[in-house]
Order: structure tokens, then C-alpha cells, then sequence
């Protein structure tokens, strides 16, 4: 055998174990695996230095273009910045009010033509025409993942995002259901309208001048919506995943629901393991849901090593430093790609929270297969695409989000110390960042349609 391209001299990480070995690429796909002896006739040799290699990064929980970027032009940044950060594949959401089928072919296109790494799209369901093209979607289209956003309505409701009803929740989840495993429907649990009156409380007696985010939509409106989508779920036999996860009581909520037979996977994003009301800022760093407590954080970690929580999505959203200037008006969202790796890294694996193996396993592998990605991507098999991330788990400087691809001028990890870095990516065998440098090209990146969700 010859290939293209021999990994030498790394810890190759699955979740199941790490070993020292190497690595061959051919075509793309990985060709073969073995330990220090393994060794074939390459066009080119890469050695490691005994750095760990991940599967690159899936990052399931990406906004292009929020709030108002040119999309394109934001899709060249984010992608540019997945590749700093490891990541490999990142899933967007469409929420354009379009037939589904039309905002696919409009997003498959420009996201050919701009990125620099793979990827894959939900679409957000907001009327009973989408609902209809849903198993049309899901059986020819590559498309398996549906996002129901219950709190963006009434004043919340930003525009593209329109407002959905119970009913529209009901018969979205009945069209889900009826495919069984071939389609989850994806929600972002939030009461809005206990908002709504917080607010209105908050404001009349001026409460807001001290108040943080999670103090305007507290622990138990995330609770009571997973409750009602767990009824919803249960009543139409719909699987579920739970995006962005923040609460202390979301772990058992989800045993609770899996105890009823509900099929459902949990997610959480690295600013809900680490960033809290005391580490941030309490205007900037507004985001839906709000970041909370120092013990939600601490549950959050918990629920991962337990098993509960299995997936990590980022919700990416680069908002600007000057849309983020005002408590109730500022823009919810900050950017999230490049700080995953060296947040699990530092603050799980290099402190002893979790493992590297549960990286690759957060990261990547469940990812891969809740999303009907496996085994094409998500874990360093034979046959699967050669995407790797490669980390440096001894190597600690601060984030600084001036040096970053990304457009935007805000993050609100900028100056804080990480140990635990991704130093170099590989895309399809391609080396697309090194050591600082973004290699790869506009364009590189493929779309990749999705036809098994898996648990
Ligand atoms: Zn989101």
C-alpha cells in the first residue's frame, strides 16, 4: 500500500482509549491506523512530536450570519475560525421563512463557495408548510434535524425568526415522530413569557440596574419548557434533543423524561461549564440562555461525566462589541468556535474533570452520531474522512479576540488564561492550520447531507 500521507508519532485519541501511533491517509480517508511499528510507503510524512490527535471537532450549533453579517462574508470568517479551533464540521441552522427545500439549496450553495471547512445544516420549522416538506427533507435531502425555537416570539421574535404556537410544536413533532429514528427535532426550552412580566416587574421598579441576565428568565423557565417538549415528545413520540443546556436541574429532567421513554439527548456549550455571573460581564456577555451560576456550571460538568449530557454545541453567534452595549436591547449571542477545544482542555482534561477520551467522545463521536454524520466523520477509524484535531495539552496563553479570523470584536473568554491548545488541523488529510497559520482554502469546505440520526 501506498498513501498519501503517514501521521507519525501521536497519541491517538478514541473514546474508548489513547495509544501511541501513527496514522495513513489516502484520499482523504484514513487508510490505516496502528502503533510506533505501523508503517507505509507515504507521498509525505508528518511526525506529531507526541502531541494528542482528536477527531476533528463537530460543532452541531452554528449561527452564520447572526445577527445581520453578510452571510457570506461571515461564513468565510467562521469557517476560518473553526479551523483555528479545531473544527472541523460545523452544522448550521437555516431559519429563513422559505420552503425548506429552497433555504437548503440557497445554503448548500454559498456555503460551497466560502467555506473552509465541512458542513451540514438543521432548519428551523415556523409554519405548517415547512412542517409538510419535513420526510421530503429527511428521505432525499440530507437533512434529519428540525429546530423549534420556543421562546422567539412576540417582542423576542427576531426577525428572520417568526413566532411558533403549540400547534405548530404539536404537528411538527407528529411529522418527526411518524419517521422514528430517521429525524430528532431540536429545541431551545424557554418559557418566554414569564420574561415578559419579569421584565415589566424589573423595569417598574428599576431592579434592572443591578440585575444579571439569568435573573430575567431564572433556573425553573428552562425546567417547566423541557417538561412541556418532554409531554409534547411523549404524546407524539418524537426524539428530542435539548440544545444549550445551562441549569442545575437539567440532568434530572432528562433521566426523568428517558424514565418515561422519552428518547432525548442533551447538549450543553462550553460558556455553560465555565462562564458564570461572577467571571463576566453582566451587559456583554447577555446570551440566550443566560449564562448563571457558579453551581450550574460545576452540575454541568457532572451531567457530562455521568453520561447524561453527550453532546457540545457552541452557539456560535458573532455579535459585535457595539450591539452588545445595553441590557434589555443588546444583541443575545457571542462566538464560541475557537474556545471549545482549549476550554474542555483546560478546564476538564487539565484539571481533572473529564478525560481526553471524553473530548473526542463530546466533541465528536456523539455528535457524529446523533446527527447521522457516523461513521463518515466523528471518530479516527479506518474508512472514516482523516479530519483531525491535534492539541497541545501543556501549552497555556490567554485567548485575545483581536488576533482571532472571526468578525467579530467580542468574546467574552478575551484575555483568559487556557492550557490546552489545538495547534494544528486537518481537513479530509489537508492541513488547513498550523501552529497559528489558517492553510486552508475559501471554498474547501463540503456539504454534507445527514440520513441516519442515531442514538
Ligand atoms: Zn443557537
Amino acid at each position: 500500500m501506498s498513501v498519501d500521507l503517514l501521521l507519525k508519532n501521536g497519541i491517538i485519541v478514541t473514546p474508548s482509549k489513547s495509544f501511541r501511533g501513527n496514522i495513513a491517509v489516502k484520499d482523504g480517508r484514513i487508510a490505516g491506523i496502528g502503533g510506533e511499528e505501523f508503517s507505509v510507503e507515504a507521498d509525505e510524512v508528518a511526525d506529531l512530536g507526541g502531541k494528542h490527535i482528536l477527531p476533528g471537532v463537530i460543532d452541531p450549533h452554528v449561527h452564520i450570519g447572526w445577527p445581520s453579517w453578510d452571510w457570506e462574508e461571515d461564513c468565510i470568517c467562521t469557517t476560518r475560525t473553526a479551523a483555528v479551533g479545531g473544527v472541523t464540521t460545523v452544522i448550521h441552522f437555516l431559519n429563513e421563512p422559505l420552503p425548506l427545500h429552497e433555504e437548503l439549496s440557497i445554503g448548500i450553495e454559498r456555503f460551497e463557495r466560502n467555506a473552509y471547512v465541512d458542513g451540514s445544516f438543521h432548519e428551523g420549522i415556523f409554519t405548517q408548510g415547512q412542517i409538510d416538506e419535513i420526510p421530503d427533507m429527511v428521505e432525499t435531502r440530507g437533512v434529519n434535524t428540525f429546530k423549534f425555537y420556543l421562546p422567539y416570539k412576540g417582542a423576542e421574535a427576531v426577525p428572520p425568526l417568526v413566532g411558533i404556537d403549540d400547534g405548530i410544536i404539536y404537528a411538527g413533532f407528529k411529522e418527526i415522530g411518524k419517521l422514528k429514528e430517521k429525524a430528532r427535532a431540536l429545541i431551545h426550552a424557554e418559557n418566554i413569557e414569564i420574561f415578559y412580566k419579569i421584565k415589566e416587574q424589573m423595569q417598574a421598579s428599576g431592579e434592572d440596574a443591578s440585575a444579571y441576565w439569568t435573573d430575567t428568565r431564572p433556573n425553573w423557565v428552562e425546567v417547566e419548557s423541557i417538561r412541556k417538549v418532554v409531554a409534547f415528545a411523549k404524546g407524539t413520540g418524537c426524539p428530542l434533543y435539548l440544545v444549550h443546556l445551562t441549569t442545575k436541574e437539567a440532568k434530572e429532567e432528562i433521566l426523568r423524561a428517558r424514565a418515561e421513554g422519552v428518547d432525548v439527548i442533551g447538549e450543553t456549550c462550553p460558556q455553560y461549564l465555565v462562564l458564570n455571573v461572577e467571571n463576566t460581564d453582566r451587559v456583554k456577555s447577555k446570551v440566550n440562555p443566560p449564562l448563571r451560576h457558579r453551581e450550574d456550571n460545576e452540575a454541568m460538568w457532572q451531567a457530562i461525566q455521568e453520561g447524561v449530557i453527550t453532546c457540545i454545541g457552541t452557539d456560535h453567534a458573532s455579535v459585535a462589541l457595539k450591539d452588545k452595549q445595553d441590557f434589555w436591547d443588546g444583541i443575545v449571542g457571542f462566538a464560541g468556535l475557537e474556545t471549545t477545544l482549549p476550554v474542555l482542555l483546560s478546564e476538564g482534561v487539565n484539571k481533572g474533570r473529564i478525560s481526553i477520551e471524553k473530548v473526542a467522545e463530546i466533541t465528536s463521536y456523539n455528535v457524529a452520531k446523533t446527527f447521522g454524520l457516523y461513521p463518515q466523520k466523528g471518530s479516527i477509524e479506518v474508512g472514516a474522512d482523516a479530519d483531525f484535531a491535534v492539541v497541545d495539552l501543556e501549552m497555556e496563553k490567554a485567548y485575545s479576540v483581536r488576533e482571532s479570523p472571526n468578525i467579530t470584536d467580542y468574546s467574552p473568554y478575551d484575555g483568559m488564561v487556557f492550557k490546552g491548545w489545538p495547534i494544528q488541523t486537518y481537513l479530509r488529510g489537508r492541513l488547513i492550520f498550523d501552529h497559528g497559520t489558517i492553510l486552508g482554502e475559501k471554498g474547501a469546505g463540503k456539504f454534507i447531507p445527514r440520513f441516519s440520526a442515531q442514538k
